[in-house]
């Protein structure tokens, strides 16, 4: 797994600290098959998802850089489908940063209500996530949406701030 810097970033900086980041998985970390709308319930489903690299590259040099990273990542109520998800983040995850930090959201539940936060989010607040619907409320919440663009999604439905590469996205958290 690749880790970029940016020359404008130190680790520990003062602009890393501030910032709270949220990385959705299916179609940012791992890639959801086209047809997997179909049998996403299904036992190893989740465990056999191909790793996003451009996506996996975002989250370890975020970590590296200091951010605090979280996981965000709905998930159906079914034991497996959560074990699963968690075994995919330790396996492609962790072995570089130490420990993934992860929340799960029921499939009928809000992003932004489910990281247990009182009060408004924060423009500081920053979800990095492929679907438009989950970016509307993230924003309709008070926080920051970034659309990332996995080639599959469609650049053109959102009019705020996207991203593809870890490039991109430095630029935009400077
Ligand atoms: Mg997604």
């Amino acid at each position: 797994m690749k880790e970029v810097f940016s020359k404008n970033e130190q680790k520990g900086g003062k602009n890393v600290n501030e910032k709270m980041i949220y990385l959705d998985m299916d179609g940012v970390l791992a890639n959801f098959p086209k047809d997997g709308a179909g049998t996403y319930r299904n036992v190893g489903f989740f465990e056999r998802l191909e790793v996003i690299e451009e996506g996996c590259t975002i989250y370890t040099t975020l970590k590296r850089l200091g951010y605090p990273v979280t996981v965000l990542t709905k998930c159906p109520d079914l034991s497996h489908s959560k074990s699963e998800k968690t075994v995919w983040l330790e396996r492609k995850l962790q072995l570089h940063t130490g420990g993934v930090k992860v929340i799960f959201v029921s499939e009928e539940k809000k992003k932004s209500d489910a990281i247990g936060r009182k009060a408004q989010l924060q423009s500081t607040d920053i979800l990095i996530d492929d679907y438009n619907k989950n970016l509307v409320e993230w924003q309709r919440a008070g926080g920051t949406a970034l659309k990332f663009l996995n080639g599959q999604n469609d650049p053109k439905t959102w009019s705020g701030i996207s991203v593809k590469n870890i490039h991109e996205l430095l630029e935009v958290l400077r």
